[in-house]
């Protein structure tokens, strides 16, 4: 019994998944040739071989994915409807076997990595005190030295809709689609970065607690994702904000607009100890450089990447989800959500993925500044 077991772990491949800009890779490696058996039928690809397989990767699966099944003689891809075609091959000595998988809109492939995100640090070092006495010394929070954990918050969630445009579009929605692009696009552009999103579903989390999130993960940037909203319908453009006091009545209004939720929060996760609140007004006072660098750089990205939209600028607001960090801290309005034209660019894939590219390049400008 015990002999055959052994066979049958010897004999199994690994599989790795790598998120690419068009598609998936799906990356079988194996000590001994590969006779694959591949059967696909509508989204789903069925890839059979003689010996079972185990999937070596535990990250979440990307947006071009379904669902990914691994059993005793193969494994079953479930492709989201966003791929259009599928194909693979094995390298020369038919040791390992990559199914690719394209989604319909070809864009500029970056170069893939094949490195995988190192383990999460012990972030037991830096207690409270050590980073009050940083930022009093004017210092900025002491783990920021190096670029490796950033925050993707995707604006509000679960009982809170956030902007309701008027064909029925919900903000969250949008947010979390575009978020969790960006997470699959920073795997790719900066392999070693820890990225933790404040959620990957549609749940409630209070504002509070986003910040609480960051500042635990000892995070080096936070950079929240909103859509935005105005009474007038033909408002329309991107802007990116950075926490200090509203300087215009525009401003002011989307601050209102996004502070809003604090009704929805429980008091107790409303108030936090008066101590945390000025350190995180110290921290952003002193991180303010840095978050309006990024700020200027998402502007000039989405501007870049939409050339016939308007860009409506840097702004600095008071919003509350940035108030709480002790890391430089931005946050970006992608469109109007109550503006029908907008709204309909929001629902469209296309339009999405570029806003997240868009951000990512921007935080790969500010990490190649930072490091
Ligand atoms: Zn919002």
């Amino acid at each position: 019994m015990i002999g055959t077991l052994l066979v049958s772990v010897v004999a199994a491949i690994g599989l790795n998944l790598f998120p690419r800009y068009d598609g998936i890779v799906i990356e079988l490696l194996g000590e001994q040739t590969l006779d694959p058996v591949v059967h696909a039928s509508g989204n789903t690809l069925r890839v059979a071989f003689n010996q079972p397989v185990y999937r070596e990767e535990t990250r979440s699966l990307p947006i071009w994915l379904d669902g990914l099944s691994v059993d005793s003689s193969g494994f079953t891809a479930e492709f989201s409807s966003l791929v259009t075609s599928a194909d693979w091959a094995l390298n020369g000595d038919s040791t390992a076997m990559i199914v690719f998988a394209r989604a319909g809109e070809e864009i500029l492939l970056p170069p893939v990595s094949w490195q995988a995100p190192p383990p999460a640090p012990d972030t037991t070092l830096w207690s409270d005190s050590l980073v009050f006495a940083a930022l009093e010394r004017g210092e900025g929070s002491p783990w920021l030295a190096d670029f490796d954990c950033i925050v993707v918050d995707p604006g509000h969630g679960g009982r809170d809709p956030g902007a309701v445009g008027a064909n029925g579009s919900q903000e969250k929605d949008r947010t979390l689609e575009i978020s969790l692009m960006v997470r699959d696009l920073l795997r790719i552009r900066l392999p070693e970065l820890r990225i933790v999103l404040t959620r990957t579903s549609d749940e409630y989390v209070s504002l509070g607690a986003r910040t609480r999130m960051a500042n635990r993960n000892r995070a080096d940037l936070f950079v929240s994702i909103h859509c935005n909203a105005a009474e007038n319908r033909s408002a329309g453009g991107f802007e990116t904000y950075f926490l200090s006091r509203a300087r215009t009545d525009d401003a002011r209004a989307v601050q209102m607009l996004e502070n809003n939720v604090l009704e929805l929060d429980d008091v107790s996760t409303v108030s936090e100890d008066p101590l945390s609140f000025l350190l995180a007004d110290m921290a952003q006072s002193i991180f303010q450089n840095q978050s309006s660098y990024l700020a200027g750089a998402i502007q000039s990205n989405f501007t870049q990447l939409f050339p016939g939209r308007r860009s409506r600028g840097v702004k600095r607001a008071g919003f509350y989800v940035l108030r709480g960090a002790y890391m430089p801290a931005v946050l970006v309005e992608v469109g109007f959500i109550s503006n029908p034209e907008e709204e309909q660019l929001l629902k469209s894939l296309d339009f999405r993925f570029k806003a997240a590219q868009a951000i990512v390049e921007s935080i790969v400008e500010y990490a190649e500044r930072e490091n």
